[in-house]
């Protein structure tokens, strides 16, 4: 059975961008209702340790920092939901936001905080080894792999990035790349074939992650003539890119031609008025979670703002 509800403000995902919205939309009074999504918490809660994040000296597991955010959100009375979006109907005002129970939200102003997900190249000891080895985010991993031997695999501008911060932090660095070119731009392919401690090991693939209780030790990579390879490495980090999660919303919302939402300036601003997107949905450059956060903020700022501007609209009229 479907039921509408009216909402002042709908908030849809639950990362870092999410979670600081619904702070922000709280205490600006906006009642904020947000739906956490297929993975509540966001890509966060697959890190184990999160140093960058400022505020916590120790660090913090990705998990505990989320259930801290989420209830700095809820002490301030955002209304946190379990539930995923599936339809959205945002041709009209206010917008229409179907959840996966059935209940139809009826909001009139909505942020997209639906973030992305790295892709991983769907191997069994990939899920065996993640947290102990396997990582898809080398600025929050790196660190953890100091003088020690990694694989990157990708040939894009993320991988030639994640290789070149890994050199500075490792003792090896090995590029696992497909084909016999990277995709990367020019200047991105200087900067890693100029790195003495970056290997590219052309058209090859990966076959299986090894390891142990202690995490991976190992990667065994085939060649484009069959030729297996054994590497030894403590860290495997995948960057084959990322698919944002703004499929219920493309058929409204501008994206561009990978799908991340389109923002205008240097605001959350959609092409739909009171539509706002934050977070990685809307991000493919820095992808943090401090970034993501902050532009949570904005997205709530924004929308109060948009509250602010229409009822001036209704009043002058
Ligand atoms: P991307 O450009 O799509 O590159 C993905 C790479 O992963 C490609 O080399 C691809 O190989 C490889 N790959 C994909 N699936 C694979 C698989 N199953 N096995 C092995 N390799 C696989 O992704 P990205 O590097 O994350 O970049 C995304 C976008 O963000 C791009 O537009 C990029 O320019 C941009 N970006 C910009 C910056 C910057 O300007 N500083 C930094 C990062 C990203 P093939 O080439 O063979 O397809």
């Amino acid at each position: 059975m479907s039921a509408t509800e009216k909402v002042k403000c709908l908030i849809i995902g639950s990362g870092p961008a999410g979670y600081t919205a619904a702070i922000y939309a709280s205490r600006a009074n906006l009642q904020p209702v947000l739906y956490e999504g297929l993975a509540p918490g966001g890509q966060l809660t697959t890190t184990t340790e999160v140093e960058n994040f400022p505020g916590y000296p120790e660090g913090v597991s990705g998990p505990q920092m989320m259930e801290d955010i989420r209830k700095q959100a809820l002490r301030f009375g955002a209304d946190i939901r379990s539930g995923v979006a599936v339809k959205a109907d945002l041709s009209r005002r206010p917008f229409l936001v179907t959840v996966d129970s059935g209940r139809v939200i009826e909001a009139e102003a909505l942020i997209i905080a639906t973030g992305a997900t790295a892709k991983y190249l769907g191997l069994p000891s990939e899920v065996k080894f993640r947290g102990q080895g396997v990582s898809a985010c080398a600025t929050c991993d790196g660190f953890f792999y100091r003088k020690q031997d990694v694989v990157v695999v990708g040939g894009g501008d993320t991988a030639c990035e994640d290789a070149a911060y890994l050199s500075s932090l490792c003792r090896k660095v090995y590029m696992v790349v497909r084909r016999n070119v990277l995709r990367a731009s020019q200047a991105m392919q200087a900067k890693v074939m100029n790195t003495p401690n970056i290997e590219i090991l052309w058209e090859h693939q990966t076959k299986e992650i090894l390891g142990n209780e202690s995490g991976v030790n190992g990667v065994l990579l085939v060649n484009s003539k069959g030729e297996e390879r054994k590497v030894d490495a403590s860290g495997f980090f995948l960057a084959i890119g990322h698919t944002p999660n703004s499929e219920v919303f493309k058929p409204f919302i501008e994206v561009d031609e990978q799908g991340y939402i389109i923002t205008r300036g240097k605001g959350t601003h959609t092409n739909v008025e009171g539509v706002f997107a934050c977070g990685d949905v809307q991000d493919p450059t820095y992808r943090q979670g401090i970034t993501a956060a902050a532009s949570g903020c904005k997205a709530a700022i924004d929308v109060e703002r948009f509250f602010i501007e229409n009822s001036c609209k209704v009043k002058t009229a």
